[in-house]
């Protein structure tokens, strides 16, 4: 601790209590609060935050009490230097490789959920486990109120991996395409740098590893285990190739769209491409189907609404002399509203429906709900936490590097848990022009700069602790007391 530290009264008599989250406590209230202002009363806190988080660092940095936002500064920069160590960042790079040999689809990350559980084994983290079939939740801190969750997720994608390198994936058909594989490992390495101050913690973090994200709704699942009942914030990142290293970005309120996703199968009668009168042809009628929904967007919607249909998937016929029994279509619908959604999904059934018959096919559509993959709702940022976000990512990138962006069509999760626990959600940069272009996520060509590692493990250890703190003393404020469990 440096010689120039306060003189603060603080009780440090924290005690961990290990017996898990059964005993964990939480307030009534899932508020969450706007984190401008630091007060004199509040500084003790920081600055004792301050004084843990600079012991394990060897760095001169604590310089006077009265440069708070400095200091609060410092502790985003210290964690960020802590993870960028070697002895971190080479053990992070380690479990992603090791996750990203062996991906695993939704609700089967058995073998990546054992790795997880050994690792916060041997760290001497508690965990709750199984939660929705392969789902972990961790437990840093002094086991009470307030409790702030930060999670990732854990599936692969069914595709083939094209990238040739020593830790390709090594299950056909399967791979590491969006990121996960770094997400897990960043959230490990938030582990790594708290565990030892876990009882000097203002409160309790939750480590969530959830399944399941990639359409199969982990998140939901998470939410209706009673995993994350009474939270009081949550957050979460997307590794992302359009944005810099070292750069995040995001937005408050509205980020993603609504997705769905729906299938249709048109069927008419089969027989041979030459006498067609014989036949009832499905392939006309679902080209016919799939022109007809382009125009539902671009002219039954409000132009100042936006609104994606697409049709991804098209399936039918062997043979060129042979008219089919039947195609399938499938594809996504997005929006930014619930209203527009729930019209556009019954204009897509009207549609398929109504042309198919129109050259005597009959069709069936399937949404998600009919297939038990509920459609993804909008993932909405809460206003109060993401400026905590803004906080913290410009105290260790700088102003520059914090990007406000536009709304996304892309579709997410962490939608689920931000409908029910104020949430932020932030796409964080790992292009590095240097080190050749990857694709986007989702492509056989995918590649993570591991580089990334390091400011995702920093920046959410970051944003938990220094909220746990900052919603601590504006609870103490506001005279809101903690006695509801987890
Ligand atoms: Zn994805
Ligand atoms: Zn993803």
């Amino acid at each position: 601790m440096s010689s120039s530290s306060p003189v603060c009264d603080h009780d440090n008599s924290l005690e961990f209590r290990s017996s898990g989250p059964s005993s964990l406590q939480t307030p009534n209230s899932g508020k969450s609060f706007s984190f401008s202002i630091v007060s004199m009363g509040e500084l003790c806190k920081w600055v004792f935050l301050f004084c843990i988080f600079h012991g394990f660092l060897p760095l001169d940095i604590f310089s006077s009490a009265s440069h708070v936002p400095a200091e609060l500064a410092q502790i985003a920069l210290n964690f960020l230097t802590y993870a960028k160590k070697p002895e971190l960042f080479d053990w992070m790079v380690g479990i992603r490789r090791k996750i990203h040999e062996n991906p695993e689809l939704g609700y089967e990350e058995f073998e990546t959920s054992k790795l997880i559980r050994a690792e916060l084994d041997q760290m001497g983290i508690p965990y709750k486990y199984p939660v929705a079939i392969t789902g972990v939740v961790g437990f840093l801190g002094t086991g009470d109120a307030p409790y702030v969750a930060l999670r990732a997720d854990m599936d692969a994608l069914e595709m083939e991996e094209r990238v040739d390198w020593e830790h390709k994936s090594k299950v056909p058909g399967k791979m590491h395409a969006c990121g996960h594989d770094a997400h897990v490992a960043m959230l490990l390495g938030v582990a790594k740098i708290l565990k030892e101050h876990s009882n000097d913690l203002q409160g309790t973090i939750l480590l969530v590893f959830q399944p399941a994200e990639e359409g199969g709704a982990g998140a939901k699942k998470m939410l209706e285990a009673g995993a994350l009942e009474n939270v009081n914030a949550i957050f979460g990142l997307h590794v992302s190739n359009i944005y810099p290293i070292g750069a995040v970005a995001s937005r408050a309120g509205p980020l993603l769209a609504r997705a769905g996703m729906f299938e249709a199968v048109l069927t008419g009668r089969g027989g041979h491409a030459g006498i067609p009168q014989e036949a009832v042809d499905p392939i006309l009628a679902a080209s016919s189907v799939i022109i007809s929904l382009q125009h539902l967007v671009s002219r039954e919607a409000d132009p100042l609404d936006s609104q994606v249909l697409t049709v991804a998937k098209i399936q039918g016929g062997f043979g060129f002399n042979v008219i089919p029994d039947s195609v399938t279509i499938g594809g996504t619908f997005r929006t930014f509203s619930k209203e527009s959604f729930l019209q556009l999904q019954q204009r897509i059934e009207e549609v398929i429906r109504t042309q198919a018959s129109v050259l005597k096919c009959n069709a069936t559509v399937v949404f998600n709900e009919d297939d038990n993959k509920p459609s993804y709702p909008v993932t909405v940022n809460n206003k109060d936490l993401h400026e905590h976000f803004r906080n913290v990512a410009e105290a260790m990138l700088g102003a520059e590097n914090v990007l406000v962006m536009k709304p996304l069509m892309g579709g997410e999760d962490f939608s689920f848990f931000a409908e029910v626990i104020p949430g932020c959600f932030f796409f964080l940069g790992m292009k590095n022009d240097s080190q050749g272009q990857s694709p986007t996520g989702h492509s056989p060509n995918y590649r993570v700069n591991e580089d990334v590692l390091p400011y995702g493990a920093a920046l959410h250890a970051s944003l938990a602790t220094r909220y746990l703190t900052e919603y601590k003393s504006e609870s103490a404020k506001r005279g809101l007391s903690f006695h509801d469990e987890l």
